[in-house]
């Protein structure tokens, strides 16, 4: 599996592609925004399937359009469906200045494997920033959304926010096996190896052990 990180809209939201080398078979998550490079993945007819790690308009504003020129599902946990509903909730009515719902083809639930071509995506549910969000794991990356990145954690303070769900997230993710790349929401990618040395939430579970 090869990715891609295309970073756009109003928040500047890592939008990855994600590509099964040996199929061609590809998945977009968190499409924040819908331009021309999108349009372009689009355009190869490749997209099987949309992914979000959670339901802020800043990951999914440009769902429906992406969703509309490749006619592939956009899925995100069942736990997060009412969020993606509710302007508020979703925070687009207070910071996009236009109200977004937006309707999942279907839910997930926590430990589903996804495949993609030959690829096998795991979602793991990391409740916290939102309710419903999740991370989607493979064997090289861990796309972490705003749960875990580079050096910090997401916040927690708007609509279904929980700190505490939020640190259990990271202790879940403080155990992924191997030297993933850590693809969180916004900022740079970096290794697992290198947040358990510099995110301070990171090394507070991994010393902790
Ligand atoms: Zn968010």
């Amino acid at each position: 599996m090869k990715y891609e990180v295309l970073t756009g809209g109003p928040l500047d939201v890592n939008c990855y592609v994600l590509t099964d080398e040996a199929t061609g078979a590809a998945a977009v998550i968190d499409p924040g925004f819908f331009d021309d490079r999108l349009r372009r993945v689009a355009e190869t007819g490749n997209v099987k399937m949309i992914l979000l790690t959670h339901g802020h308009f800043d990951h999914m504003a440009g769902a429906e359009e992406l969703r509309r020129a490749t006619a592939a599902p956009i899925l995100a946990m069942e736990t997060e469906r009412a969020l993606l509903a509710d302007a508020e909730a979703n925070a687009s009515r207070q910071f996009f200045g236009r109200d977004l719902s937006l309707e999942p083809d279907r839910g997930l639930s926590d430990g589903e494997a996804l495949r993609l071509g030959e690829t096998v995506l795991t979602v793991m549910a990391a409740p916290g920033h939102t309710a419903g969000g999740c991370c989607y794991l493979t064997k090289d990356a861990a796309f972490t959304g705003d749960t875990l990145m580079e050096y910090s954690v997401g916040r927690s303070d708007l609509p279904t926010g929980d700190q505490y769900a939020l640190l259990r997230s990271v202790q879940k993710l403080a155990g992924l096996p191997g030297d993933p790349d850590i693809c969180g929401g916004h900022g740079a990618v970096t290794k697992f190896s290198a947040e358990k040395e510099r995110n301070p939430f990171l090394h507070y579970f991994i010393a902790e052990r």
